[in-house]
Formats: structure tokens, C-alpha cells, sequence
């Protein structure tokens, strides 16, 4: 990693969906890309792929957090997209253990690798730290109060950090998308796969590449250009809880 002449960017949840395309794409921009995730076999097919480093990353346990920024000597770019959501019971009926799980990955999990990199990122000379959010950090739904509270909360550390740092070299993007079809529906109903279709059935939902360009225009504006938080969502949804289907 030390003698790589290209600059480095760190991707965490990089072994599907949002965070594999990411990897990809800013591999073909010219990053060296550090991909972290917990599944180590996609994670290392697809650094294979990109000339990239696979690294082991659980975000929701502290020593794996501390192991992976300790292996990464320089980087210039973290996208902060592990995360996701488990389950959609109604307040009434929450599952602490979903919650705690979407805290953990989504709040902490961020909070504890941005922490650990900042230092690196900001002695570059020109850092950049993207947070993969959601529209459920600025909506909320029924059913959705443990996602969208972990992602309001995602989205207040990743803001305050844009003024802790003013006057630093670095910069931070808030990536806010909307419906995206990838593993997401899938882990968030516990692998059934027919509830998991039916989020996206009869509308046409973002892929994870139109995310990935999205963050890879952000990164690739000169350094003085901070875009703050950039929503996208598909052309039949309006909002979390209202969608055109055919
Ligand atoms: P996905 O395909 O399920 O990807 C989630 C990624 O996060 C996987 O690579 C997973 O890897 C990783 N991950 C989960 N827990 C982790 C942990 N404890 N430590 C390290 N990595 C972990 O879903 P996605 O849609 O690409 O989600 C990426 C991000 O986008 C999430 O933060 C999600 O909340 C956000 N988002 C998604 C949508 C959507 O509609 N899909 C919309 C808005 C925002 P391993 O399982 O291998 O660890």
C-alpha cells in the first residue's frame, strides 16, 4: 500500500450495493481504494477487480475499528456506507435488538471511522469525508422510527463535524439518497425476498452506480468546493412514504 503512487480512498460496506459501486468507481477515477466490510470473500473479489486492498471491518465493534486505521498509513477520501436497517415494526412493537444493531452500525459505526481517520485524511492536504445517510435522516415514516432515528442522528454527527472542522483542509458531503435497489430491502426483512421486491415494484428505483457517480462528481470537484448534502432520489418518488407505480 505504501509504494502506491495513486491517492487513497477508504470505503466502508464496500462488498455490495452502494459501497461496491463507489469502490469501483473511484477505482476508474484513479483512487487506490481501501474497501472494508465484514463478508471477506466479496470483499476481496471485488479488490482484485479494482487493484484495491480488501480490509476486514466490523464498524460496530471498537478493536476492528481500531485494527482497520491503524493498517492505513495515508488516505485522502473516506466514504463512511456501512449501515443499513433492520426491520419496520411500529414504535409499539420495537425490537431492541434492531435498534441497538442500527445505532450501532449507522451512528457508532460512523462516528468511531471517521474519528480514527480524520487525522490521516486531514494530513493530506486536502481530506474528504462523504457520509452515506438517507432520506430517513430527514423524514420520518411509520415503521421506520429505529432507521430514520439512526440516520437523523447520522446526519447531526456528519453536519457538526463540517463546522468542527472549518478552516481545516477537509471537506464533508452529506450523500442523502432516496429508493436504491441493492441488498438493503433484503437484510432489512431478514432475507425475504418477496417483501424485498415489492419496495421497488413498478417504479424504476436508483442502482447503486447512479449513487457512485454522485459521490465520485462530489470528490472530483476542485478543493475548494464543498457540496454540503445531495439528495437523489428516482423520478417516480417524491418522498419516503409517497411513490408513482405503474
Ligand atoms: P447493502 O447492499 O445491504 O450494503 C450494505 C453494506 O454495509 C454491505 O457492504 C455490508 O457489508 C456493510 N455493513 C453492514 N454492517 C456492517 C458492519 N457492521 N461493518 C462493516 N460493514 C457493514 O445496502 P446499500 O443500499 O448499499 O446500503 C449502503 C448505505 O446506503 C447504508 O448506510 C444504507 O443505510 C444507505 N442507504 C440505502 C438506501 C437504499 O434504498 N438502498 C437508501 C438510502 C440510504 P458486510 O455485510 O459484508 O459487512
Amino acid at each position: 500500500m505504501a509504494n502506491d503512487e495513486r491517492p487513497t480512498a477508504i470505503v466502508t460496506g464496500a462488498s455490495s450495493g452502494i459501497g461496491e459501486a463507489t469502490a469501483r468507481q473511484l477505482a476508474a477515477s484513479g483512487f487506490h481504494v481501501v474497501l472494508g466490510a465484514r463478508r471477506m470473500d466479496r470483499l476481496a473479489a471485488i479488490a482484485e477487480d479494482i487493484d484495491g486492498t480488501a480490509l476486514s471491518l466490523d464498524v460496530t465493534d471498537p478493536d476492528s475499528v481500531t485494527a482497520f486505521a491503524a493498517t492505513i498509513p495515508a488516505a485522502r477520501v473516506l466514504v463512511n456506507n456501512a449501515g443499513g436497517a433492520q426491520g419496520a415494526e411500529p414504535i409499539a412493537d420495537a425490537d431492541e435488538a434492531h435498534w441497538r444493531w442500527m445505532w450501532e452500525a449507522n451512528v457508532l459505526g460512523t462516528l468511531r471511522v471517521t474519528k480514527a481517520l480524520l487525522p490521516t485524511l486531514i494530513a493530506s492536504g486536502n481530506g474528504h469525508v462523504l457520509t452515506v445517510t438517507s432520506i430517513a435522516a430527514v423524514e420520518v415514516y411509520d415503521g421506520g422510527a429505529g432507521y430514520t432515528s439512526a440516520k437523523h442522528a447520522e446526519s447531526a454527527l456528519h453536519r457538526t463535524l463540517r463546522g468542527e472542522y472549518l478552516g481545516r483542509p477537509v471537506r464533508f458531503t452529506e450523500i442523502l439518497p432516496g429508493m436504491v435497489e441493492t441488498e438493503f430491502s433484503l437484510v432489512r426483512f431478514d432475507g425475504d425476498a418477496d417483501r424485498a421486491d415489492a419496495v421497488y415494484r413498478g417504479l424504476v428505483p436508483l442502482t447503486a452506480q447512479d449513487v457512485a457517480e454522485v459521490i465520485d462528481f462530489a470528490v472530483s470537484r476542485p478543493a475548494h468546493v464543498n457540496l454540503d448534502s445531495i439528495v437523489l432520489k428516482p423520478r417516480a418518488q417524491h418522498s419516503a412514504t409517497r411513490a408513482h407505480r405503474d
